[in-house]
């Protein structure tokens, strides 16, 4: 199945195929000519995935090299940009060549800003091995690195040529990430598409959920589509993918950014958001409810005993944070969602009423 993002300067498809690992060469000739690829990926999935990439590439033509940095959130930063950027100067790659990422979120955004800025931009291609990454992250351009001050915090909008999703390379991803990318789907759902919610609710197991894999991508991916479509450099409608993500967030920071998995936080966030909306009049408390039960089934909502100080001085800190307001996402209903403006002290209000305790 081929879907397409449909953007002012330069759309790009995004292949979506079990077992499309074999075939990413022969459709890349489709669109990129040039004679070199770099395949950048990361220790876990380069022994996984990365000679049948390679071959496939080395099939139709093009010359590659491969450059594998230590898996993990920690590589996300500018030494290892550095070491990509080496590895380009010193294989001479030119304008005409590529940099492509086999792997999850952190080799995604790192070589994606490596291609943004290495000869002011060389072409840059997706091949997304994590759940959270073939739902999310590969889509939309978003390519940054983190400073010791935060994450994403030197990045760019740079769009893919393409995208290649192979759904069976879940099969070797830890449950704890499939959980994680997970998380996000349900927020695609819940912001905007009740019929996809719905496909999701009836998931029993992580095995319900790998066999629908395919569905499940589709289903994400032509929601987080419609969001760059209409705001490519979020600044408006993409901000209704914050569902869950300012008290997510907040969770996050004030427990080292090293305790939850980014999606669990966002899944205790949108937990979090649907009880206080109830209680402000804000959901429809069968709609929280069903949110709710999704995602304690598949035990999504951490136990948190963390004070509504720490949380809210995490929250006042967030980067969407514009002179003393934050924007709140809610959704009134599954497959709705509306923006609330709410200063600091209505936020904490809102929070304390969110909160199991
Ligand atoms: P990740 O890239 O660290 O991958 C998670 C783990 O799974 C890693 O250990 C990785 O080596 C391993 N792995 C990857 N694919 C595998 C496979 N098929 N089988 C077995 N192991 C595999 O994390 P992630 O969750 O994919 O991405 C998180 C990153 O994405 C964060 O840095 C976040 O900031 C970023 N992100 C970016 C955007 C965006 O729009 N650009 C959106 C959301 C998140
Ligand atoms: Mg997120």
């Amino acid at each position: 199945m081929k879907l397409e993002v449909r953007l002012p300067q330069r759309g790009y498809a995004i292949h979506l195929k079990k077992g499309i690992l074999d075939g990413v060469g022969e459709l890349l000739r489709q669109t990129f000519q040039g004679p070199k690829v770099l395949i950048a990926t990361d220790s876990n999935v380069a022994p996984l995935y990365g000679e049948r990439v390679r071959n496939s590439l080395e099939r139709a033509g093009y010359a590659t090299q491969t450059f594998v940095f230590a898996a993990g959130e920690a590589s996300k930063n500018m030494n290892t940009l550095m070491d990509v950027y080496g590895v380009l100067a010193d294989g001479h790659f030119t304008r005409s060549d590529a940099v492509l990422a086999l792997g999850g979120g952190v080799v995604g955004d790192l070589s994606g800003l490596a291609a943004a800025t290495y000869l002011r931009g060389i072409r840059f291609y997706q091949v997304p091995t994590t759940l959270l990454a073939q739902i999310d992250s590969s889509v939309g351009g978003k390519v940054a690195v983190d400073l010791p001050q935060g994450k994403n915090l030197v990045g760019n909008f740079y769009q893919p040529g393409a995208v290649f999703i192979d759904p069976d390379t879940l099969s070797t991803l830890p449950e704890a990430e499939v959980l994680g990318g997970f998380g996000e789907a349900v927020k695609h759902g819940a912001i905007m598409d009740e019929n996809y919610f719905a496909r999701m609710e009836g998931y029993q197991t992580i095995a319900d959920l790998l066999k629908d894999s395919e569905k499940l991508i589709e289903g994400s991916l032509r929601v987080k589509i419609g969001m760059v479509e209409q705001d490519e450099r979020d600044t408006g409608a993409r901000m209704a993918l914050n569902f869950g993500h300012t008290l997510g967030h907040a969770l996050e920071a004030a427990t080292g950014f090293d305790r939850y998995i980014h999606g669990i936080a966002v899944a205790w966030g949108m937990a979090a958001v649907a009880r206080g909306s109830v209680a402000m009049g804000w959901m429809k408390a069968e709609d929280a409810r069903r949110l709710n039960a999704l995602l304690e089934r598949f035990h999504m909502i951490p136990e948190v005993n963390l004070s509504l100080d720490d949380l809210m001085g995490k929250a006042a800190s967030d980067k969407k944070n514009f002179g003393g307001t934050l924007t709140l996402v809610v959704v009134p209903e599954l497959g709705k969602h509306e923006f609330k403006r709410l200063s600091l002290e209505e936020l904490r209000r809102f929070t304390k009423e969110a909160l199991p305790w």
